[in-house]
């Protein structure tokens, strides 16, 4: 079984799009373990993509992310990065696989609906970011569908 972390953009929330989006994660099989609607801080944001410190993109990307509440999710599953990772589509709605969350509601390559670990590593530092232990709820993995 494994983690990743979830986030649900600005874009996704003001267009009431959680509902279709976590429906598409549950059909792929994935288990949402923990979920919650945040409004980030600027530091909170810059934080957390402190890995794009460098990208020109990364001040407008912080200054999206807080321009509303997002909902960060756990998602578990076998292979839960890379089936997340797949679902989502290409960063670029224009070159997303038809099908996938980015294909059919990002609006551009900046607002583009969701986020998903790119490791698991990854996700396990991401997830500290937003979650403590007592806020995932194992159980449920355990109920078969
Ligand atoms: P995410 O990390 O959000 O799951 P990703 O792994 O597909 O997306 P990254 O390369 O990690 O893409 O970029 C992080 C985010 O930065 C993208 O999801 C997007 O919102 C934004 N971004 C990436 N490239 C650009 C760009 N060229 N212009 C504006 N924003 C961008
Ligand atoms: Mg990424």
């Amino acid at each position: 079984m494994e983690k990743t972390f979830s986030i649900i953009k600005p874009d996704g929330v003001r267009r009431n799009l959680i509902g279709q989006v976590l429906a598409k994660i549950e059909q792929a099989g994935l288990r949402i373990t923990a979920t919650k609607l945040v409004h980030m801080t600027k530091e909170q944001a810059e934080k957390f993509y402190e890995i794009h410190a460098k990208r020109p993109f990364y001040q407008e990307l912080c200054e999206y992310m807080i321009s509303g509440p997002v909902l960060v999710s756990v998602l578990e599953g076998p292979n839960a990065v890379a089936v997340y990772r797949d679902i989502m589509g290409a960063t670029n709605p224009a070159q997303a696989e038809k099908g996938t969350i980015r294909a059919e509601f990002a609006l551009s390559i900046g607002e583009n609906t969701v986020h998903g670990s790119d490791s698991s590593e990854n996700a396990k530092i991401e997830i500290s970011h937003f979650f403590s232990e007592i806020e995932m709820v194992n159980s449920l993995t355990k109920i078969s569908h």
